[in-house]
């Protein structure tokens, strides 16, 4: 694919504050952006040229909004594969549709990490009550019963802690699932690493993350992780990154277990898009993860980025953004509000970064 021309058009499935943070990237690269989400309240939309309100199923709408864009990326994940084969066939869409076939399912993802020799949680399937407790046996107790595909910040899962439960396969839906060991980390990591469409790999500074009821509440940089830890972590992206023939920014999220004198890194998840742990980006780095998505899918080259500091960012959940004025005073602290209406428990309304800088 050649480089886009500043008045280029990047087409952006999805409408959420991803989408919102990726256009105003885009923006500043002089490109325009057309967001398609079928919620007539998506950030995303207060900040682009163009909308599309349509179901992603909507073959119509789709049609028009290909014919409309020079390149089509997304921010979720969770895209239907016929959206992407539709879209795909008229207009190149990147990252490749094939890398949402693997990460919209745990269980084929976790086969693709185990495959490439990395480690992960102990898992087996669970397609029934009878699974269940013969995955029990097999992977012991706790241990934490997902569902394959649509879980995010928590949902669709459970921990099941003593005494064999199958009614817990129902209480998930009844659907397919994945059963993991509990795994006993030490602290919870991610990297975000951009892969360019020359194959040029450049990866953010391994981000130490807290989660509050499964939704991450703050991330760290640099984590307090081992330089050997860190080298893994960062390799682990890269492999995986270059495995897909990855086009955009990804983030792998990973836990860290102590592992006799030393640690071990194992995956828990990958995500195919600009991800939470890489909002310190924007204003912690000389280059974010947005902007590298951008230039990525443009086909524009990649910048090396540099930390600015210290780093943490913390989200603002649910009625925690209408404390935003007290953090709008604070020092070295940038406030970011993805415009959203409608507080909800645990709702990601908006992130602020607070930058310390280093001797
Ligand atoms: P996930 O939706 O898989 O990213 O899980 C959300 C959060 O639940 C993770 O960030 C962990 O804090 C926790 N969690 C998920 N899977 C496990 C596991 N196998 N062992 C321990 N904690 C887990």
């Amino acid at each position: 694919m050649n480089a886009l021309g500043p008045d280029a058009t990047v087409g952006i499935l999805g409408g959420g504050q991803l989408g919102r943070m990726l256009a105003l990237a885009a923006a500043r690269l002089g490109f325009k952006c057309h967001v398609l989400c079928p919620d007539p309240r998506s950030p995303a939309f207060d900040v682009v040229r163009r909308v599309t309100e349509a179901d992603y199923a909507d073959i119509a709408a789709l049609d028009r909004f290909v014919a409309d864009v020079d390149v089509v990326t997304y921010e979720f994940e969770n895209v239907p594969a016929e959206t992407a084969m539709f879209l795909s066939a008229r207009k190149p869409v990147l990252p490749d549709p094939k890398v949402l076939a693997i990460t919209q399912d745990r269980l084929v993802e976790k086969e693709f990490v185990n495959g490439l020799g990395i480690a992960t949680a102990k898992f087996a399937p669970v397609d029934s009550a009878d699974g269940l407790t013969a995955a029990l046996a097999a992977i012991g107790q706790p241990a934490v019963l997902k569902t394959r595909r649509f879980g995010y910040d928590g949902k669709g899962q459970m921990i099941l802690r003593d005494g064999a439960d199958p009614a817990a396969f129902e209480h998930l839906g009844g659907q397919p699932q994945i059963l993991e060991a509990f795994v006993p980390f030490e602290r919870e990591i991610s990297v975000v690493a951009a892969r360019g469409s020359d194959g040029a790999i450049e990866c953010f500074d391994v981000t130490e993350n807290e989660h509050q009821d499964h939704i991450l509440k703050t991330s760290h940089v640099p984590a307090a992780v081992t330089p050997a830890v860190a080298v893994q972590a960062r390799r682990i992206a890269e492999t995986i990154a270059e495995a897909f023939g990855y086009v955009g920014v990804l983030a792998v999220e990973m836990f860290v277990v102590r592992d006799g004198g030393g640690h071990a890194v194992l995956v828990n998840e990958i995500a195919p898009r600009v991800h939470n742990s890489g909002h310190w980006t924007i204003d912690g780095a000389s280059v974010s993860q947005f902007e590298q998505h951008i230039r990525a899918v443009a086909g524009l080259p990649l910048a090396k980025p540099i930390r600015r500091g210290r780093i943490e960012m913390i989200n603002l959940l649910g009625a925690e953004v209408e404390d935003y004025r007290g953090w709008l005073t604070k020092p070295d602290t940038a406030v970011h509000l993805y415009g959203k209406t409608g507080i909800r428990p645990g709702r990601k309304m908006g992130h602020v970064t607070r930058v310390f800088p280093e001797p």
